[in-house]
């Protein structure tokens, strides 16, 4: 037995059954050097997923990582109850780049736990339990934020979830206009709004959907619900786990939509490969969580200290504006290609998703596409990701420092990818 099946056999035997994996097969993954893996054989692929939207400053980022092993080396971790600098520079540091007046930071470790974190604080500072969520939306797998996650595979049991939750549709369908999709949202909001408004907390959605098949939504919609929610002293709790620090060619994705949120909410990217989350809110809002609370590895000294570099590395190699500029290299690119799988490409900076369909004359599912295409990029030398409902959408979020020829390269490929399994 090769190498790789060695470790799914051992996965299969020692792991539990939901922990899956891309690819009948999927490489063993020895080495990464900025957008580029390695595997056992020494194989190079270049990475388009990064790790679920984590790696933006690319594998083992030489920069980072002096910073990261000096920390190591110096002090690891303490908690809160003592002082350090790496953590209180940090919470300085993303004040100063988060939106509108949000600037306390609670730090934590995983981008669930940030937002148990800032759901708790909604319910803390409101005095109501309910909350908004949008089908669609994955926040996480503790028991709330598995409750507000609206990808029914992704729910585990509905008898595990939380009472006093409201899905409204996502202002996305395939069937109907966006406009006409925008307002059906709109319309559901509002409904449970006058119907359940004085026991609702807040609204949780991300600003662009990763996992639900890269949605963005309409110009005008966030503003619309934020005024909603204004309406019925409602918060607006903005999960930026998948597309903070850069990845949407702003700092944050809520940016694009021109309004500010109450409660923000990040993780994955903050620490490049290190485990670090935030949830942020206002002075005022901050108040309300007033009793003690904090998490022993959130924000310790050698993630802090990599965070830190994450954010001067973002800063000093313009990542949000080569995010921006290549982000829309790469979808004009995937938007050129002529497939009949191809049913929509869509997306914002280097987050971009191609939504695949079936034709009359394969019987493949969508679905099956998507994994074909999958499949045969990595032999190729590229490993994309993938998403959506129904796990048919090709996910392309790579490392911000991904180049233009990786891009060519990429696509072309994909092009011959495409034909292949059409022919
Ligand atoms: N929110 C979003 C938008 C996510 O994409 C994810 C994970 N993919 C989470 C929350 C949960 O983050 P974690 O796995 O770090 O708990």
């Amino acid at each position: 037995m090769n190498e790789p099946d060695q470790i799914v056999t051992k996965r299969q035997d020692y792991f539990f059954p939901s922990i899956g994996h891309f690819y009948q097969t999927p490489p063993k993954i020895t080495n990464g050097q900025m957008q580029y893996l390695y595997d056992h054989n020494s194989n190079e692929y270049t990475d388009f997923f990064a790790g679920v939207s984590v790696m933006n400053c690319g594998h083992s980022n030489p920069d980072i990582m002096a910073n990261t092993i000096e920390q190591l080396q110096q002090l690891q971790h303490t908690t809160t109850l003592y002082l350090t600098q790496m953590n209180v520079d940090l919470a300085e540091q993303l004040a100063s780049i988060l939106p509108g007046d949000i600037r306390r930071t609670f730090f934590c470790v995983t981008g669930s736990e940030a937002n148990e974190g800032a759901m708790a604080l909604a319910r803390m500072h409101t005095k109501k339990n309910g909350f908004i969520a949008l089908s669609g939306g994955l926040h996480g797998r503790t028991h709330l934020t598995l409750s507000v996650t609206g990808i029914p595979m992704w729910r585990l049991d509905d008898q595990l979830v939380n009472e006093n939750i409201h899905f409204v549709d996502r202002p996305h369908s395939l069937s109907i206009s966006t406009e006409e999709a925008m307002e059906q949202s709109l319309q559901q909001i509002e409904t449970v709004l006058q119907n359940h408004g004085d026991n609702i907390s807040a609204m949780i959605l991300e600003p662009i959907q990763g996992n639900g098949g890269i949605i963005t939504y309409p110009k005008d919609y966030l503003k619309k619900v934020k005024a909603l929610l204004e309406s019925y002293e409602v918060l607006l709790i903005v999960d930026e786990v998948q597309t903070g620090y850069g990845r949407t060619g702003k700092m944050f994705a809520i940016e694009h939509y021109d309004i500010v949120p109450d409660i923000i909410v990040t993780a994955k990217a903050l620490g490049n490969g290190i485990p670090i989350s935030t949830f942020s809110t206002t002075n005022e809002i901050a108040q309300s969580f007033n009793k003690p609370s904090a998490s022993t590895f959130g924000g310790n000294p050698v993630a802090s200290a990599t965070a830190l570099s994450v954010l001067k590395y973002i800063e000093k190699n313009e990542l949000v504006q080569h995010a921006q500029g290549l982000g829309g290299y790469l979808k004009e690119k995937l938007q050129s290609l002529s497939s009949p799988f191809i049913q929509e490409v869509r997306g914002i900076g280097l987050m971009v998703g191609i939504q695949t369909q079936s034709v009359d004359s394969i019987e493949q599912s969508s679905a099956d596409i998507t994994d074909m295409v999958l499949e045969k990029m990595k032999q190729l030398g590229f490993l994309v990701g993938k998403n959506g409902l129904n796990r048919d959408v090709i996910a392309f979020q790579p490392p911000l420092v991904i180049t233009k020829e990786d891009i060519d390269s990429m696509v072309s490929s994909l092009e011959r990818v495409l034909e292949e399994i059409e022919s």
